[in-house]
């Protein structure tokens, strides 16, 4: 182990509060939020287990010096997908966003909030100002 390895590798806890390891030497359970999300899984409330601290000259971190949380995939759960419910009200609230107020039809995007209606109507609210 290199020297800033060996001062990034603190399985206790002792020297950074929280487990600490160097780059690439985890143990296999703790993985990044965005490992578990890849799993299909969430952290599930549990706090920051763990972390891997490793030195980068790329960005400009304090003392160049960048961290990885982790959690552990023994406390974590599946990651919740909407009901059949959920997503009819989902669906629900996007077409409003969508639906111009002044014409009534579904824009096919969602309406600019500026505006309040769709780009025709904005169009032709200007033409007739002008
Ligand atoms: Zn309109």
């Amino acid at each position: 182990m290199s020297r800033t390895r060996a001062a990034f590798f603190d399985p206790t806890g002792q020297r950074y509060g929280i487990p600490t390891w160097p780059w690439r030497m985890a143990p296999p359970h703790l993985l990044t939020f965005r490992q578990l999300t890849a799993r299909g899984l969430r952290p599930g409330g549990q706090q920051v287990q763990a972390q891997v601290l490793w030195r980068s000259r790329r960005y400009r971190a304090p003392g160049g010096i960048r961290a990885a949380y982790l959690y552990d995939i023994r406390l974590a759960l599946p990651k919740r997908t909407p009901t059949p419910r959920q997503l009819e009200a989902l669906a629900k609230a996007n077409a409003a966003r969508r639906t111009c107020p002044t014409c009534g039809t579904d824009a096919g995007y969602v309406l600019p909030r500026h505006l309040g209606t769709c780009l025709d109507c904005a169009d032709g609210n200007e033409r007739s100002a002008a």
